[in-house]
């Protein structure tokens, strides 16, 4: 059976027991089962029981001992298709239709969708970005109106949840986006944010914001200033709000809330699907399942609660 191309087919191609735990095999370990523990490829295998005994340290381990599956007791069709419907939802898609889809509670639909944005995370470090890019901040959230208003109350005792979070933005035209989220809008903070992630003589492209002007000096820095136009030649930050835009909907449209606390999941899952709009579903899914391995959270520190 060919790998699938659409949500069907991954439903369909998951749907047997043995060909997902053949797939999970291959994907996790592309030359046989090695020991999480010890990383020895002595091992026996028990049928019965789905896991591997380590012939060196007598540990037995599964599939998901050390990816962000571990100690779920959601099958692997599951978390695969649920893999399969974040990556390829243009506009995200909400816990809600993730559990009805899959036949699961919806808070082990919001569980799994954290541990996949974890895995997602992981992509956007590989390279600094060059060549021309613009640089822009946002701010997200810290609105109440709607909310109910026994979460207002828990909001507003916690001021530091309820006021709107600052994201910076790097895109390079062309290419892909860095977020990131900051505790204020610095110079300082908008300064570190640009040489984590772009590379020193790049092209810059920046409004009139003060905060980027000491940095821009390790640019080349094309400032357009709004108060006069919205474009000049090649001088504008038009691509960088496009991406704004596109993620507000996303927040506003598929999820409940976005407590400022997970911000930064949400943002690397639209930076993730940015960064992957060229391939077709199959290749984002792929991307992502390459990133699973050593990715580990507990419930707890997702939820941020005292253990
Ligand atoms: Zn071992």
């Amino acid at each position: 059976m060919k790998l699938p191309s659409t949500l069907q087919e991954a439903i369909e191609y998951f749907a047997d027991a043995q060909r997902c735990l053949d797939f999970a095999i291959a994907m996790r370990w592309p030359q046989g089962p090695v020991c999480p523990r010890c990383n020895s490829l002595e091992h026996r295998f028990v049928k019965t029981r789905t896991l591997w005994v380590c012939k060196s340290c007598q540990k037995q381990y599964t599939v998901k001992v050390g990816t962000i599956f571990e100690d779920s007791p959601i099958k692997l069709n599951k978390w695969f298709c649920a893999m399969w419907m974040i990556v390829s939802a243009k506009n995200g898609v909400s816990s809600y239709e993730i559990a009805r889809s899959l036949g699961i509670t919806q808070k082990s639909a919001w569980f799994m969708m954290h541990r996949i944005r974890l895995a997602l995370q992981h992509g956007s470090i590989d390279r600094k970005l060059m060549g021309d890019v613009e640089v822009d901040e946002t701010y997200i959230g810290g609105k109440a109106r709607n909310m109910h208003k026994d979460k207002q109350a828990k909001l507003m005792r916690n001021e530091g949840s309820f006021r709107k979070a600052v994201v910076i933005g790097m895109l390079e035209r062309k290419g892909e986006v860095r977020t990131a989220v900051l505790n204020t809008a610095s110079t300082k903070l908008l300064g570190e944010a640009v040489q984590k992630h772009v590379v020193p003589g790049s092209n810059l492209f920046t409004d009139q914001a003060a905060g980027y002007i000491k940095v821009g000096r390790e640019y080349a820095h094309n400032v357009i200033n709004h108060a006069e136009a919205y474009v000049q030649g090649n001088i504008h930050t038009n691509t960088i709000e496009s991406y704004w835009s596109l993620l507000k909907r996303g927040i506003k449209g598929t999820y409940v809330s976005v407590e400022p606390f997970h911000l930064f999941r949400y943002l690397d899952e639209q930076a993730f699907r940015f960064n992957t709009r060229k391939d077709n579903d199959q290749g984002r899914f792929m991307a992502a399942l390459s990133q699973i391995s050593g990715k580990r959270v507990t419930y707890k520190n997702l939820t941020g609660l005292p253990s």
